[in-house]
C-alpha cells in the first residue's frame, strides 16, 4: 500500500554537456511538484534522457543546482539518492535471471508482495501464462518477451522499490496494442500520488500529466497542460 510521499524535484539554471564547449542542457529550470506527474516532450536529441542521467547523478553538472525536497542532490549520499529515485530507462534492461529476481533485484521482498504488486500493475495474467511463472528464466527464451512486456516488468520493478520519485523514459519502439493498453494503465497506477517525471512519447501519457514541458535543444520552450499547448 502506498501513502502520499513528498519528493519535490527542482532544476535551477542547470547547464551540462558531455563534451567541453558543447552544452546539451542549457540554463534549464523547472519544478516537478510532489505527488504530481510532469511530462517532458521534445524532439529526438533535445536532451530529455540526458536530464534523467543528471537526476540520477550519473554525470556532474557544469553549473546550476538540482534539488530534491530542497536539498542539492550533490549533498545527498549517492546510495540514498538512488533509493529515493526509481528510473525506468528507454531501453529496458533485464538480467538473465528469474522474473522474480528481475523484479525484486534480490531485495528482501516477499512472494506475496511481488504477486500483489503484479496484480495491481496489471501484469499478473501475463506472468502466469509463462512456464514457471515468477521463476521463469528471462534468458532461457529471452526473445519470447516483447518490448512491451519487458517494459511492464520494469514498471513492476520500479513499483516494488516504492520510490519517492519515479522517473520514466517511455520506450520509443513500437509496442503491440495489448501491451500498449496494459502500459497505459500501469503508468496511471504507478504514478498516482507519487512525484513522477515522465519522458513521454504517448499521447495518452501526455494527457494524463499534471504539467507538460516542451524541450528543444536543451531548453524549455513551452510549459502548460495538454489542452493549453
Ligand atoms: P530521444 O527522444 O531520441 O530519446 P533525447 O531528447 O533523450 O532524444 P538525449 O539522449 O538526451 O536526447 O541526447 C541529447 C544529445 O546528447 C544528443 O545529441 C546525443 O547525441 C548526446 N548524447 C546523449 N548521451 C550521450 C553520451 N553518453 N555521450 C555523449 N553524447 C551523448
Ligand atoms: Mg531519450
Amino acid at each position: 500500500e502506498l501513502s502520499e510521499v513528498k519528493g519535490e524535484i527542482e532544476f535551477r539554471n542547470v547547464t551540462f554537456g558531455y563534451k567541453e564547449g558543447e552544452p546539451i542542457i542549457k540554463d534549464l529550470s523547472f519544478k516537478a511538484e510532489p505527488g504530481k506527474m510532469l511530462a517532458i516532450v521534445g524532439a529526438t536529441g533535445a536532451g530529455k534522457s540526458t536530464l534523467i542521467n543528471l537526476l540520477g547523478r550519473f554525470y556532474e553538472i557544469w553549473s546550476g543546482e538540482i534539488l530534491l525536497d530542497g536539498v542539492d542532490i550533490r549533498k545527498v549520499k549517492l546510495s540514498s539518492l538512488r533509493e529515493h529515485l526509481a528510473v525506468v530507462l528507454q531501453d529496458v534492461f533485464l538480467f538473465s535471471d528469474s522474473i522474480r529476481n528481475n523484479i525484486t533485484l534480490n531485495k528482501d521482498i516477499s512472494h506475496e508482495e511481488v504477486t500483489a504488486a503484479a496484480e495491481f500493475i496489471g501484469v499478473s495474467d501475463f506472468i502466469e501464462t509463462l512456464p514457471d511463472q515468477y521463476d521463469y528464466d528471462v534468458q532461457e527464451r529471452g526473445n519470447m518477451l516483447s518490448v512491451g512486456q519487458r517494459q511492464l516488468l520494469s514498471f513492476l520493478r520500479a513499483y516494488v522499490s516504492n520510490p519517492s520519485v519515479l522517473i520514466l523514459d517511455e520506450a520509443t519502439s513500437s509496442i503491440d496494442t495489448q501491451s500498449e493498453n496494459l502500459i497505459q494503465k500501469a503508468i496511471e497506477k504507478i504514478t498516482k500520488g507519487r512525484t513522477s517525471v515522465v519522458i513521454a512519447h504517448r499521447l495518452a501519457t501526455i494527457k494524463a500529466a499534471d504539467k507538460i514541458l516542451v524541450m528543444d535543444k536543451g531548453r524549455v520552450v513551452e510549459e502548460g497542460k495538454h489542452q493549453e499547448l
